[in-house]
């Protein structure tokens, strides 16, 4: 396999973007190599630009949930641009998806569309501490709420990736209001709460983290969560913007049966598309303006043609319940065979997964929280991706990623991919 026409385009990159690429992991420096130019991608299969084919298990980090160039969002894209590209005014389409998530997730009364899922949880902070009246919040190590400042401390995804603690130009006076919990921690948690009594306005975590690697909530971690914010007068926010519309209609807290006050959503809710949004209670989304104080506005926000492939989305998860049996069936079929393969191998690897969502991570150890997930040995996972590569096979270039599986892939595809799973080990331990 040659890449000579994605080598000569990261070379030139490098010259105009920092780093030749828009977005830190894209660069392929956790794991070695050069990246690959994409030119296209059609169903489970991205084509690069020297007409490589490879299996895709990232599906642009989440979004592409039907596969790529699905023929519903396609068709609804090139409709609405028959009307125009932008109009900066409210539009029917917005209503329409505005009520279909409130639908698919009932703890949604009301939603704000925004362009990306950064941008929805920078303003459900926000809005968190303007209902509250508080300026501390939680998060958790190596959880990851996109690049807002105040969220780069002990963040996962690209940060994690790069090796960065915190990110300079993050300045101190904004740090100290973000307070760090491990995840599943719940006395950790407390124990925080307890020594800023009054003063917390948010708790935000990913409810099923991603961003370092796939790992789940122990039993009871959430609803702990949930009653410690009831108690204390805490807004209780899910980062939904992977596991929302993907581990079930209504996402995690469907799955788990517990009840954010607050939701940021982004990826699939855009249908490949910018968009992200942020939504919950009525009671704290009245807040927002121009209904109340807590200012937030976008000029592409809402933006017709993103609507158009949103609510093809959202309609189709909605009216389609066997996608979520599909992504189950292929998440269990492509991991059982994993771990076939790590036993005959006599490799004790711990791979974490729900639904649609997986991580190899290369330790034997138990990965429930930052520390665990770092326990990995991110050199063989490097040569590991490198040798899927060459099999036609795209992974997240990083350990700290989850993947992401689409409707689209055959059950041929997983009998390949399992085959380069099991052939990749052997290459890497040889
Ligand atoms: N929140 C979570 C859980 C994410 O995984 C991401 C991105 O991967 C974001 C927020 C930020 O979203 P975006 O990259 O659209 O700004």
């Amino acid at each position: 396999m040659h890449i000579n026409k994605s080598k000569d385009l990261f070379a030139k990159a490098q010259h105009f973007i920092p780093g030749g690429v828009n977005s830190p992991v894209r660069a392929f420096r956790a794991v070695g190599g050069e990246p690959i130019f994409i030119k296209k991608a059609d169903g489970a299969f991205i084509y690069d630009e020297d007409d490589n084919a490879y299996i895709e298990l990232i599906n642009s980090w989440g979004p592409m949930i039907l596969g790529h160039n699905h023929p519903l969002i396609r068709e609804a894209v090139i409709k609405a641009m028959e009307h125009g590209t932008s109009f900066g005014a409210p539009t029917s389409r917005e209503v329409e998806i505005a009520e279909l998530i409130t639908h698919m997730v009932p703890s949604i009364e009301k939603v704000r569309m925004v362009n990306s899922g950064t941008e929805a949880t920078m303003s459900a902070i926000r809005l968190a501490r303007g209902y509250t009246g508080r300026d501390k919040f939680i998060k958790f190590e190596g959880h990851y709420h996109g690049h807002g400042d105040s969220f780069l401390i002990a963040a996962g995804s690209g940060v994690a990736t790069m090796g960065y603690p915190d990110s300079p130009g993050v300045t101190k006076g904004t740090a100290k209001d973000t307070l760090l919990a491990p995840h599943n921690n719940i006395e950790a948690v407390k124990e925080l709460v307890e020594n800023n009594k009054g003063e917390i306005a948010a708790i935000i975590l990913e409810p099923v983290a991603g961003n370092m690697g796939c790992v789940l909530p122990r039993e009871g971690f959430l609803k702990a969560l949930r009653e410690l914010c009831d108690q204390e007068g805490i807004v209780l926010i899910f980062d939904e913007v992977m596991s929302g519309f993907r581990l079930a209609k209504g996402g995690a807290q469907e799955h788990f049966g517990v009840t954010p006050d607050l939701t940021t959503l982004g990826k699939i809710i855009g249908g490949g598309m910018p968009v992200g949004a942020y939504g919950g209670k009525k009671e704290i989304m009245d807040f927002v303006s121009p209904a109340g104080p807590v200012y937030q506005a976008g000029t592409l926000s809402g933006n017709p043609i993103a609507m158009a492939a949103g609510l093809a989305m959202l309609t189709h998860l909605n009216e389609t319940p066997s996608v979520y049996s599909d992504l189950n069936r292929i998440g269990n079929k492509l991991v059982g065979g994993f771990q076939q393969s790590l036993k005959k191998l006599g490799l004790n690897y711990t791979i974490n997964h729900l639904g649609s969502m997986y991580t190899l991570f290369f330790t034997y150890n138990e990965v429930y929280d930052f520390d665990s997930a770092k326990n990995s040995d991110t050199v063989l996972f490097g040569k590991y991706f490198q040798a899927m590569l060459q099999k036609g096979i795209y992974l997240a270039p990083s350990q700290y990623e989850s993947l992401f599986l689409s409707t689209a892939l055959s059950d041929k595809d997983i009998e390949k991919i399992i085959e380069a799973n099991e052939a990749s080990l052997i290459e890497v331990f040889t």
